[in-house]
């Protein structure tokens, strides 16, 4: 079955609200006296080894500390004496991950919190859907029911093998159209942008983006096919993940590129299909 999609429509959603103070639940009243030992007092986040206080003790992290020029509490010197005794207490404990606030419970020692958080499935990512301004934040397993949700112009098709069809190409100025493909228990979004390059000059972008992990797109391939009687275009590639943003790709061209003329040859009234196919390893 052919669904067609239209471009996408100006839709935004409010963003979590974010939690200041990590607790961990589930730990004891002196073990979080201890952990508020470790408190930024500028950003409220734990002071981790090496850790910098200003000349009266007090302390900021890493990230807050090359903001500020006074210390945020008593304004004093920052300078760059270190708190060895309080490193030493850091090295025997276990933290919260940042994304504690959005359903993460793994504690972490201090030298394996920051890579564990880059990939925490629970770290929010922005909606990863084009051309509107939406300011939606979530976890990867909400990214698609965010779509369906609260994009109407997104809709699912199902299926290894399908038509991406893109209707009113000749619609003039910049535009994207979106799809969601359902396949191999993943969802993949499909994006055709269309772009003015200078006046009067356009050209077309065609990418699929799986809705997970670097490591989980490389078990794939897409593959775009433009056919007619007498013609055929293909592109082949793997799938960008959600932690690459699909903007850079089409910057650098690095998807199925076409312009207007190539789109007229193979479209009819108006109406571009592209034949999608994902490939499983
Ligand atoms: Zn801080
Ligand atoms: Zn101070
Ligand atoms: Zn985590
Ligand atoms: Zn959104």
């Amino acid at each position: 079955m052919r669904r067609r999609a239209s471009p996408s429509s100006l839709r935004t959603s409010p963003s979590p609200p974010r939690r200041k103070v990590l607790a961990l639940p589930g730990t004891t009243a002196a073990s979080n006296d201890v952990k508020s030992l470790f408190e930024c007092q500028e950003c409220c986040g734990f002071v981790l080894p090496p850790i910098p206080q200003c000349e009266n003790g007090h302390l900021v992290c890493r990230s807050c500390r090359p903001k500020l020029t006074r210390c945020p509490i008593c304004k004093g010197q920052l300078g760059s004496i270190r708190n060895l005794a309080l490193e030493k207490v850091a090295d025997t404990m276990l933290f919260p991950c940042k994304y504690t606030s959005c359903g993460c419970e793994k504690t972490l020692r201090h030298t394996e919190k920051a890579d564990h958080e880059e990939i925490c499935k629970f770290r929010p990512y922005p909606c990863p859907c084009p051309g509107t301004c939406c300011k939606w934040r979530g976890a990867l397993h909400a990214i698609s029911p965010h779509l369906m949700q609260h994009h109407e112009s997104v809709t699912t098709i199902e299926g290894a093998d399908v038509v991406f069809l893109a209707t009113n190409i000749n619609i003039p100025g910049p535009i994207d159209w979106v799809m969601l493909q359902h396949c191999f228990g993943f969802h993949f979004m499909l994006v055709l942008e269309k772009q003015e390059i200078h006046e009067g000059h356009q050209q077309f972008f065609a990418i699929a983006q799986l809705l997970g992990t670097r490591k989980q797109a490389e078990n794939f391939a897409y593959r775009f096919q433009l056919t007619s009687e007498t013609r055929r275009l293909t592109w082949e590639g793997t799938p960008r993940s959600i932690d690459e943003r699909i903007a850079a790709a089409i910057v650098k061209s690095d998807c199925f590129v076409f312009e207007t003329n190539t789109a007229e040859f193979f479209a009819e009234d108006n109406n571009l299909s592209i034949s999608v196919t994902i490939f499983m390893y």
